[in-house]
């Protein structure tokens, strides 16, 4: 078999591989770059899977990250159904599951995360969710039967409690917690989010211990410590396990993802790792986060591109610049009609103050710890807090720390306190 040789060699067809490669070449990259993807289908967006996906609104053509004649227009070439297997740092190659070999400049792990699994047998009937596979699949069950349960009060869990409500199921929701969303957001935040579910008919059983799936055959009840439910489909969404065993096994510094400094890179000069995988340094907060979001899986992909470019061209092109991950974190959660969008990083149990209401449609909570505005939230209706949040999102950028009564005061605009 004949050495393929490329100049960047991505692990991971996934929204943070995907970035990268199309960065790479709006930044005048002019090396062949290869994608690698375990997953036979062409890079797509996550996102949609537990919203539109699930409730037959939008099809894999919908949700690609970028459509395929642009990998051909961009020259990036896609290797699907295909898993890398082992890296060989010192000789800068990757090796395939088939046995092919391909030789790199530089090497972006992309390889995002798998879901966390329950203990034991998985029964017909329990789901995970994190390929469009894992969409397809579940979303043909919720057609098919009634009554579901969802392990896990977390984004998934939530979102897919919603679009089945959406869809006429009945819903309830499994927490080991005694609240769900407890280590992502403040109490009276995550209660605002119940009240709409619980007014849409979902019901919650929190500080529950799962003991297992019953049925023979198939899913036909959940057993809790003190009682047994009846439904005939589940989902369990308990978080997210970083795929870093490939890194790990190259010798590069795995602690809660793939070690980086500010520009992506390991400790290997030639290799960077961005996305889900990847504990970054981060010059906002000024040690390592690692984030699982849309925005950072993007936002990483285009700083490795940036210092590979310069990298590459290191004298002779002093236009560019590398780029710092220093972005204040931001994600958004999509729930029936309503949405939060989420600025920031901060202590779930930190204190808040607020703008509006839940009961009026549209409600920004401002986060705080020991006087220090840490944190943004927004929960309304539609895109209605979209603008708030963007505003907020560039306080904390820029450090701002306005008085508490203005940020509480509707009739001043976000956009003059970024003047304070
Ligand atoms: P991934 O998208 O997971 O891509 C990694 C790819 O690498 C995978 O295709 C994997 O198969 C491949 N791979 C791994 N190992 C290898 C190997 N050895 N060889 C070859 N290929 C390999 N974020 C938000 O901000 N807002 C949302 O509303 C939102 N909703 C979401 C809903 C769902 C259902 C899910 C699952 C995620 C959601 N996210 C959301 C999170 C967001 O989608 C992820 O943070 C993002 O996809 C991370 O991108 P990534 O490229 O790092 O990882
Ligand atoms: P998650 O947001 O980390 O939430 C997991 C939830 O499950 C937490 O509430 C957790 O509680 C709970 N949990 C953990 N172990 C449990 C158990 N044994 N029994 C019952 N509950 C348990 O993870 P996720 O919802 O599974 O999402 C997986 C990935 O998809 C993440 O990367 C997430 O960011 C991404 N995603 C993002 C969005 C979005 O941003 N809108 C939407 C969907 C998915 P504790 O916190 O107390 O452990």
């Amino acid at each position: 078999m004949t050495e393929l040789k490329v100049g960047t060699l991505i692990i991971g067809a996934g929204q943070a591989g995907a970035s990268a490669a199309f960065a790479l070449r709006e930044k005048g990259y002019s090396d062949p770059v290869c994608i690698i993807g375990e997953e036979a289908l062409p890079p797509y967006e996550r996102p949609p899977l537990s919203k539109a996906v699930l409730r037959d609104e939008k099809n894999l053509a919908d949700i690609l990250v970028r459509d395929l004649p642009a990998y051909d227009t961009h020259n990036i070439q896609l290797m699907l159904g295909s898993r890398a297997e082992q890296i060989l740092p010192q000789e800068q190659r990757v090796k395939l599951g088939d046995g092919q070999v391909i030789h790199y400049d530089h090497l972006i792990l992309a390889t995002g995360g798998r879901p966390r699994q329950l203990p034991g047998k998985a029964l017909p009937g329990v789901h995970y969710l994190r390929s469009h596979g894992d969409g397809t699949r579940l979303a043909a069950e919720l057609k098919q039967y009634r009554k579901l349960a969802v392990i896990g009060g977390g984004f998934i869990g939530l979102e897919v409690a919603a679009s089945a409500r959406q869809m006429g199921l009945e819903v309830c929701v499994i927490e080991a917690a005694p609240r769900v969303l407890q280590r992502s957001l403040p109490e009276t935040i995550a209660a605002d989010v119940v009240a709409l579910h619980e007014d849409q008919g979902v019901e919650f059983h929190c500080n529950a211990r799962l003991e297992g799936f019953v049925g023979t055959d198939r899913l036909s009840g959940i057993q809790l410590e003190d009682q047994l439910i009846d439904v005939d489909i589940a989902v369990v969404g308990i978080g997210l396990i970083p795929n870093t065993e490939l890194a790990e096994a190259a010798g590069l510094a795995v602690d809660n993802g793939i070690c980086t400094d500010a520009h992506c890179r390991t400790g290997n000069a030639h290799i960077y790792a961005i996305g889900d995988c990847a504990n970054s340094y981060h010059g906002h907060y000024q040690r390592a986060v690692r984030l699982e979001s849309w925005q950072n899986a993007n936002l990483q992909g285009a700083i490795a591109a940036a210092a590979i470019c310069a990298d590459a061209c290191a004298d002779a092109c002093s236009e560019i610049q590398a780029v710092k991950n220093d972005a204040v974190p931001w994600l958004w959660s999509d729930q029936y009609d309503w949405s939060f969008q989420v600025a920031g990083m901060f202590d779930s149990q930190a204190q808040l103050i607020s703008r509006g209401s839940a009961a009026e449609g549209k409600v920004i909570y401002f986060i705080h710890s020991d006087g220090v505005l840490t944190g943004v939230v927004g929960w309304g209706k539609g895109t209605s807090v979209a603008k708030d949040v963007r505003v907020g999102q560039m306080l904390l950028q820029q450090g701002k720390n306005p008085p508490f009564e203005m940020l509480a005061d509707d009739s001043i605009s976000l956009k003059k306190l970024l003047k304070l």
